[in-house]
């Protein structure tokens, strides 16, 4: 099979990117690992949809299919929860995503820009003499002669070229869903000792519930669950439920690729660089920047050098942005400022 861009993962990164470079006239295939179920990160942040809607069409963010979103509530820096209601937000409400239809629409979308969806899992990628000669697990062989990277923190192809990825912290997250009970509309989130907690509603009547702390910090690993949760303020009420649930880890560091393009390819979305779940960007910025990289393919292959610059310099930004936002919501929480936890996240970058 040939194609102009093999665009690797078909998460929010992938489908967008695939969508921008198909509409501009590339002969697009996006690589899907059927195998794909559970992600997390469901939370998309006020005035959010006007991005959806550029990046893969109107009417994916449907009420039918997701949550509107009417707040936030947050124990951080205080015992308290405080509430603050998306109705005051000129930005309007934010979205509790069913994930897997949220990707399945966003690749829905991508074939019909014109983009061949292609099932299978990329195992090998050699350099040819007009782009790439890639390898999927199951042998079959694909000609592109560009590759975007858009396999999510996998960062499949950025891994096989070798470009290096340097983390600023080692967290993870244990993630637990379970039957829905509590009727507030929005994510609650928990500051504690050693990490912070945050529970979301999901459509059909479900929750999640995640724990966040650094790998070092976690002992037990997922045997100390129920202890943990007992011992919260208000995540125990909320989603009490969850003391007999399962939780899985997930990797959850921040964390960035050293190149994020080189010549006949580049990396998006979490293959590019990941951010702290707290600032709720993940899916935004993996949108916003693999449409973005969809578009800058197009000028590459039309032999433009610099078409990368100005995506590569915004990222770095928003990079920066982010790491000081971590940085602001550690000096709020001063109830355990000399945790580990804590004390890290005050520190990072200084
Ligand atoms: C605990 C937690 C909570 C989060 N909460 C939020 C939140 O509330 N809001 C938010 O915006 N973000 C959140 N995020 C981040 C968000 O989920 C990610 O930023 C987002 O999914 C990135 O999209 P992506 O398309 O880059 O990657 P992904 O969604 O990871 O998609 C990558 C795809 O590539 C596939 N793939 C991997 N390897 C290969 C391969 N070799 N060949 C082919 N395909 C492959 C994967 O199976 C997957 O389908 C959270 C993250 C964590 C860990």
């Amino acid at each position: 099979m040939r194609c102009d861009l093999l665009v690797a993962g078909a998460g929010p990164a992938g489908a967008a990117a695939a969508i921008a470079a198909a509409g501009r006239g590339l002969r697009v295939v996006l690589l899907h690992d059927p195998r794909a179920t559970a992600w997390p990160g469901e939370s998309l942040p006020p005035g959010m949809a006007g991005l959806v809607d550029a990046a893969f069409g109107p009417g994916l963010l449907d009420e039918d299919r997701h949550l509107v979103a009417y707040g936030t509530r947050a124990a951080w820096g205080s015992d308290d929860l405080v509430e603050t209601d998306f109705l005051a937000n000129p930005l309007g409400g934010g979205w509790l995503l069913d994930r897997a239809r949220f990707n399945a629409d966003a690749r829905a979308r991508a074939a019909a820009a014109g983009a061949t969806m292609l099932e299978g899992r990329l195992e090998g990628i050699a350099a040819a003499s007009d782009g790439w000669d890639i390898t999927l697990r199951d042998s079959r062989r694909i000609a592109a002669r560009f590759i975007l990277d858009a396999t999510g923190r996998a960062a499949a192809v950025a891994r096989r070229l070798g470009t290096g990825r340097e983390a600023s912290d080692r967290q993870v997250a244990l993630v637990a869903t379970l039957d829905d009970a509590d009727p507030y509309r929005g994510t609650s989130v928990e500051a504690v000792a050693d990490g912070w907690w945050y529970t979301t509603p999901l459509p059909g009547g479900r929750r999640v519930l995640a724990f966040l702390t650094d790998a070092g910090l976690l002992g037990d690993g997922t045997a100390g669950w129920a202890r943990r949760l007992e011992a919260t303020l208000h995540m125990r009420r909320i989603a009490g439920a969850a003391a007999g649930a399962a939780p899985r880890i997930c990797p959850a560091e921040t964390a960035a690729e050293r190149t994020l393009h080189g010549p006949r390819w580049c990396a998006a979305g979490d293959a590019a660089m990941t951010f702290d779940p707290l600032s709720s960007q993940g899916i935004t910025a993996a949108i916003l920047m693999g449409a973005r990289a969809g578009a800058a393919v197009v000028e590459a292959l039309a032999g433009e050098t610099s078409a990368f610059d100005d995506w590569a310099e915004d990222y770095r930004t928003l990079q920066g942005e982010t790491a000081d936002l971590g940085r602001h919501y550690a000096l709020l929480e001063a109830r355990w400022r000399d945790a580990p936890f804590w004390a890290r996240r005050r520190m990072a970058g200084s």
